[in-house]
């Protein structure tokens, strides 16, 4: 299990101030208690000796350790990296690790499952648990961080033989979402970028989230810039106007289709928030967001949503709103019925798309031989959603 370490982990900077001020002690100390667990990587707190031996022992008392077990860990032949992390209940969550040339992804997953329930999506056909803790999702990115670096140092990270049958999730390398390395050294960094693109609806477990956030862009614990740091949704429209105001991180929405007919049957979350409001609420996170448009993604699943009048009707959808189009092939998974479109379909579609003036990447699918691309996530799940009980 990840444990009760994993509290300590989801405690944000502005959290852990409030907690140690509650404690009668200076709020500095939480910088520092920050920079020993999140940039050096400890969990022992025995090591941090710049704090006073009292205080080590309250935090002790206050979150205790226990030792995190990763339950499968694989390397795909292009080297994207998998892990399936035991978050207990008989429930596992994946977390992909992506590296390119200049940077490294990390894809996080908040939920165990997911309850939206997106019809080629192999997460959604697991159904749902549970919301993952802020300190859950924290503890992917520490642990692949610790992992990445070899690092042996933090608590033991017990390599748990894989015991349940490895069917994880992917994420495909999104050439859109940074392309250059910047000024800051971000990619010098093992993980120089976070996608909430794992398992789960990120904006349906909204405290956690914006808590993970916080610490993700936190000085004195990742520092990751906001265009760095990417929240993907199949649009939780009251979520994303509050993402707006409270941490505009870069924002990719799921949109796979241009009517709300279509859209209804591939994202059952539209017949709550149909296409217009969804495009009102991108359009004012744009005030806000910390890149210049909003990334639609639209996984390209042959002779569903994949024909060159599709391919214009997204076009005129988007003629208004600054956006870049990321189109997916589609990962297949068993029982999905489905197929992905043809290569010269997908950029007979982009050309379209070209020609009416919409900028459009084709994501390049990553880790696949691992069952580690966009749409193959699916961990272990134990579901609690009664749809899946009554199939
Ligand atoms: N729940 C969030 C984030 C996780 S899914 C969301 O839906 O945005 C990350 C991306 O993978 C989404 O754009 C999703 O639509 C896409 N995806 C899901 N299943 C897929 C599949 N089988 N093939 C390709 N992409 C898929
Ligand atoms: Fe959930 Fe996203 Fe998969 Fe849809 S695509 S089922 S929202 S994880």
């Amino acid at each position: 299990m990840l444990g009760e370490f994993t509290q300590l982990l989801g405690c944000s900077e502005p959290s852990l101030k409030r907690q140690f001020e509650a404690w009668g002690q200076k709020t500095f100390r939480a910088k520092q208690v920050l920079q020993w667990v999140h940039q050096r990587g400890h969990s022992d707190l025995n090591a941090m000796t710049d704090l006073a031996k009292p205080l080590r022992e309250r935090l002790a008392t206050h979150f205790p350790l226990t030792d995190p077990v990763v339950i499968s860990d694989h390397v795909a032949a292009d080297f994207t990296r998998k892990w399936l992390f035991e978050v207990g209940g008989g429930n596992g969550v994946e977390t992909v690790f992506i590296p390119e040339r200049r940077r490294g992804t990390l894809c996080v997953s908040p939920q165990v499952g997911c309850a939206v329930a997106c019809s080629f999506c192999s997460t959604g056909a697991q159904g749902f648990n549970r919301n993952l803790t802020s300190g859950e999702i924290i503890a992917q990115v520490w642990l692949a961080r610790s992992l990445l670096l070899g690092d042996t140092k933090p608590s033991p990270i017990r390599l748990a033989q894989a015991t349940l049958p490895d069917s994880g999730q992917a994420f495909d390398a999104d050439e859109e979402l940074e392309t250059s390395a910047e000024a800051d050294g971000s990619h010098t960094r093992p993980i120089s970028n976070v996608v909430f693109m794992g398992m789960g609806e990120p904006l349906q477990n909204y405290e956690a989230t914006l808590e993970a956030l916080t610490t993700l862009l936190s000085d004195h614990a990742y520092g990751l810039s906001r265009r760095r740091v990417t929240v993907s949704t199949s649009g939780v429209v009251p979520m994303i106007d509050r993402l707006a105001r409270d941490c505009p991180v870069a924002l990719a929405v799921s949109l796979h289709a241009a009517n709300d007919d279509l859209r209804d049957r591939l994202v059952p979350l539209n017949r709550k928030y149909p296409i217009a409001e969804l495009m009102k609420s991108c359009q004012d996170y744009l005030q806000h967001a910390p890149r210049d448009f909003i990334t639609f993604e639209y996984t390209m699943i042959k002779g569903v949503n994949d024909q060159l009048d599709q391919a214009k009707e997204l076009a005129s959808l988007l003629s208004s709103i600054s956006s870049k189009v990321n189109l997916i092939p589609f990962n297949p998974f068993p029982s999905s019925g489905l197929q992905r479109s043809d290569a010269t379909q997908i950029r007979r579609f982009s050309e379209v798309l070209l020609q009416q003036g919409i900028r459009v990447t084709i994501r390049k699918t990553r880790g696949d031989d691992i069952d580690a691309a966009c749409g193959q996530l699916a961990g272990e799940v134990v579901n609690l959603t009664k749809r899946r009980k009554q199939a």
